[in-house]
């Protein structure tokens, strides 16, 4: 990110202010500031879902302003991760894993296959037919994660992973991610309040009132 900055005109809100910052492939960053302080901002500009203001956010050498298609770049580069999961509750976890693949995996049958994998991957084996309104809470982030980890994306973006897990299910969470990532050279930016998941990261960067300062 090369200067951007965010101004929501909705609330007069100034969200980022000239932020500068460069990952490196395979680098585990996590972003951490109190709340408000435009981290969910911060990780929707690295994930293309929304557009700065000002500056610019470069991906791969290439400015993101230049991409033909923004879907396109987002079905293949980037896997994203919310605290809420954002699930559809009456579809399958398989169904739900399928709903980003339209791209990485034009055919059908691929796309199932692939699905169940990913979904034994995360451990969901025996869960692929079950319907995500009827999974535990870490179940529906493991089928999120499976979701994200479609078609090998270069960068995972997690907001708040496991914010509404107890514990033991966050650690499980942020394992399955490190082990993912780790096998698959993955970069990781994870936004979060939890201090345990913040040590795991190469790299901690603080955010407040829209600027970066590194820890
Ligand atoms: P964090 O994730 O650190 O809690 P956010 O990035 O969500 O912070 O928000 C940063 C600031 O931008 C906050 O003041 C928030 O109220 C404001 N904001 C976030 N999204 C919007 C939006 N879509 N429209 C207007 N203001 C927003
Ligand atoms: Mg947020």
């Amino acid at each position: 990110m090369r200067g951007v900055c965010k101004h929501y005109a909705d609330g007069d809100v100034d969200a980022l202010v000239n932020v500068n910052l460069s990952i490196a492939s395979a680098e585990f960053v996590a972003i951490v500031g109190p709340s408000g302080g435009g981290k969910s901002t911060l990780l929707n500009m690295l994930g293309a879902l929304d557009e700065p203001t000002r500056g610019e956010v470069w991906f791969e050498g290439k400015p993101l302003s230049q991409q033909p298609s923004l879907d396109r770049f987002r079905a293949h580069k980037i896997g994203f991760i919310f605290q809420s999961y954002h699930l559809l509750p009456n579809l399958t976890a398989q169904e739900n894993v399928q709903l980003t693949m339209f791209d990485t995996h034009p055919n059908v049958s691929q796309r199932k296959a692939e699905a169940i994998r990913l979904l034994e991957r995360v451990g969901l084996g025996d869960r692929v037919n079950h319907r995500a309104d009827k999974l535990s809470i870490g179940q529906r982030q493991r089928v999120a994660i499976a979701r994200a980890i479609a078609g090998n994306p270069p960068l995972i973006l997690a907001d708040e992973p496991t914010g509404a897990l107890d514990t033991e299910r966050g650690n499980e969470v942020m394992d399955l991610l490190d082990e993912i990532r780790i096998e698959e050279s993955s970069t990781l930016v994870v936004v979060t309040h939890d201090e345990r998941v913040a040590e795991r990261a190469d790299r901690v960067v603080y955010i407040c009132d829209g600027m970066l300062r590194t820890v």
